[in-house]
């Protein structure tokens, strides 16, 4: 078959370590032929996300924390004369104690901040990349079950990403005269540095698997290849979705006992 993303440019943001969900949509879009810009988050992650950019040829590596609208605007202006196709935004953040705790004793704070990282910021990215995208394209968000129905521990996160979802259908509205698409991915649950902040995420992992129609954890190349159908031609008519790419989880009601 030939290169789904052959001359298409697109950035990634949120590729933290090998086992990133961006790290493996990032080497799914390095196999279908797209031009890679990758984003790391401040100087603690610069050596590390720079090398595994190497490793996978990404054209650049640059800064941007999301919460910071001048590191937003620094990065339009490094991309200044790029045109993009499709922008990856695999970014999500919340304090500890709030995917712990119950539900009820989340702060104003933690609130507020697993929104602006987790939602906001996808807005905030669309307006800022969304012009470089001249010839249409498609911008892509992470999201999961817990926006829809209530996983243990999830908590404000779910919440989070329930408004992302949100946020996806009002930013497709917006942007589809322009030829730009906006969708979810809702993965299955997946061991990264992310998921491990989640009290019990061990627990969430076998009882999926063991309810899942296919009987099994989600992997990361499964995420990706779904990322890549979404950036390439083959995703053309899809826009506001939300697509569940979970071993087919999110179906199941009662689990029959065996
Ligand atoms: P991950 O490797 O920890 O990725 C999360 C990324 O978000 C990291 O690169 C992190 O950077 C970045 N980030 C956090 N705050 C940021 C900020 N202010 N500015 C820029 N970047 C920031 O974990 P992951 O599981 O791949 O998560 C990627 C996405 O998939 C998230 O939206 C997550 O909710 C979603 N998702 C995950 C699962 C799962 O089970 N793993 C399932 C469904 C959906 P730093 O490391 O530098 O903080």
């Amino acid at each position: 078959m030939s290169q789904l993303l052959a001359g298409k440019t697109a950035v990634i943001l949120g590729v933290a370590n090998r086992w990133s969900i961006a790290y493996a949509i990032a080497d799914a879009y390095r196999r279908e032929g797209a031009k890679l810009i990758l984003t790391y988050q401040g100087e603690r992650q610069k050596a590390t996300v720079e090398e595994l950019g190497a490793e996978l040829g990404a054209a650049k590596v640059l800064n941007c924390d999301v919460t910071k609208a001048e590191e937003l605007e620094g990065l339009v202006a490094e991309l200044a004369g790029e045109t993009l196709h499709a922008v990856v935004h695999s970014i999500a953040f919340a304090n500890r104690e709030d995917l712990s705790r119950p539900f009820l004793e989340t702060s104003r704070d933690g609130y507020l901040l697993a929104q602006e990282v987790s939602s906001y910021s996808l807005v905030s990215v669309s307006r800022a990349l969304s012009p470089l995208m001249t010839e249409g394209g498609s911008i892509m968000t992470l999201t999961y079950l817990g926006s829809v129905r209530v996983i243990p521990n999830y908590n404000v996160m779910g919440v989070a990403k329930a408004a992302l979802e949100a946020c996806v259908r009002y930013l497709a509205s917006d942007l589809g005269a322009k030829g730009i698409r906006v969708n979810a991915i809702s993965a299955g649950p997946i061991k990264t540095a992310s998921a491990r902040g989640i009290k019990d995420f061990s627990k969430v992992l076998d009882g999926v698997a063991a309810v899942a129609p296919l009987k099994r954890n989600t992997e990361t190349a499964e995420v990706a290849d779904t990322a890549v159908f979404l950036g390439s031609a083959l995703g053309r008519g899809v826009t506001g979705n939300v697509i569940y790419v979970d071993a087919g989880f999110q179906v199941m009601g009662l689990q029959q006992p065996e």
